[in-house]
């Protein structure tokens, strides 16, 4: 008699069964813009997150704008509040401060959120205001988004152009302060003058939490093999990206989105590689023309994969990868097993 085959819907299962990690999801600012509502967290995302099998989620404060810099700082806050409203209102989420606790909410199939914050604008130049945000469980930051801020510069979405300034004196402030109080420093979004200034002063493991490779996307807003590297002898990890996977339409894929994972690997190893994956298509698709084309002018126009849009999509990316080639530790490490080192690790 012979075992039964496993079939791959099989294997995902299996594979799912400790579940996945995304760490980057623009979450706070959603809940905020919805504010007036209650349960959104528990009718809009839930059920997404649970058809992808999501257990942990980076949810990352970001201030538009249109808000800064008169009220950058009660935003935040407010993003806080509107989470910390929404996650209490549902016995399936639990926000996470430590290792700890996201053990403890990993134990008991509950979805652990991971606050961060992208663009350290709700700070100002107030250094104090970082024990504020950390007490309320900030536990990862990135210094700027793709604007120049008191801390630094962002990466700009060309080959080329932005500053070639490092970090400010507040920024260097910032990341010493961030070290002794054990929040992680994201090099997501940061110039490649301020992501080698930040690797030069400090000794942890650093993390990408979302971005792609330039091999595949030219732009200084994702990194070069050169930075990845840097990363991958640090023991870090990068955070693959699904709206940046290419410039191209037609090369939006979950394969080409697996082409970044792969070149990560081959540079760095198993080891050096996660998921950040960005979704904000339900963010995008709310906005006037107006502000799409604001975006495309600032920015890019983002180029949503078709079957990894969302968290429900999860098993889309599991699928191709068994199908590719990676094998279940391999898997494993990607959704889930590399970040949780890290939080092991630094939390
Ligand atoms: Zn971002």
């Amino acid at each position: 008699m012979t075992a039964k085959k496993e079939s791959i819907e099989e294997r995902i299962d299996r594979l799912h069964a400790g579940r996945i990690i995304d760490l980057h999801f623009d979450l706070p600012m959603d809940l905020y813009e919805k504010r007036e509502r209650e349960n959104v967290l528990a009718t809009e995302f839930l059920p997404e997150l649970e058809a992808g099998d999501i257990g942990v989620v980076g949810v990352a404060i970001y201030i538009e704008d249109r808000y800064l810099p008169e009220i950058g700082l009660r935003v935040a806050l407010d993003q806080i509040a509107r989470l910390y409203t929404e996650a209490y209102a549902c016995p399936r989420f639990a926000i996470c401060k430590s290792w700890h606790e996201i053990q403890k909410a990993r134990d008991a199939d509950k979805i652990a959120l991971l606050i961060t914050m992208e663009g350290a604008e709700p700070l100002g130049t107030d250094l104090n205001l970082l024990r504020t945000f950390y007490e309320l469980g900030v536990r990862s930051i990135g210094l700027t988004h793709a604007r120049r801020n008191a801390a630094g510069n962002g990466g700009v979405f060309a080959a080329k152009g932005s500053s070639s300034d490092g970090l400010t004196g507040f920024g260097r402030d910032l990341v010493r302060e961030c070290e002794a109080l054990g929040i992680i420093i994201d090099l997501a979004h940061i110039n490649p003058a301020g992501f080698n200034e930040i690797l030069s002063m400090t000794t942890r493991p650093p993390i990408v939490s979302h971005t792609n490779a330039r091999r595949y996307y030219d732009i200084e807003r994702n990194i070069s093999d050169e930075q990845i590297k840097m990363i991958g002898k640090r023991h870090g990890v990068i955070g693959i990206n699904s709206v940046l996977v290419s410039p191209k339409e037609e090369e939006s894929t979950v394969d080409h989105f697996i082409d970044h994972i792969e070149h990560v690997v081959n540079l760095i190893g198993i080891d050096g590689v996660g998921i950040g994956f960005d979704f904000f298509e339900f963010i995008y698709s709310r906005w006037p023309e107006s502000a799409k084309k604001e975006l495309a002018e600032k920015f890019t126009t983002p180029k949503f994969i078709p079957d990894l849009r969302n968290h429900s999509h999860a098993r889309n990316l599991t699928r191709k990868l068994i199908e590719r080639g990676f094998g279940d530790e391999q898997v494993e490490k990607i959704l889930r097993g590399n970040w949780l080192r890290i939080f092991e690790e630094l939390l």
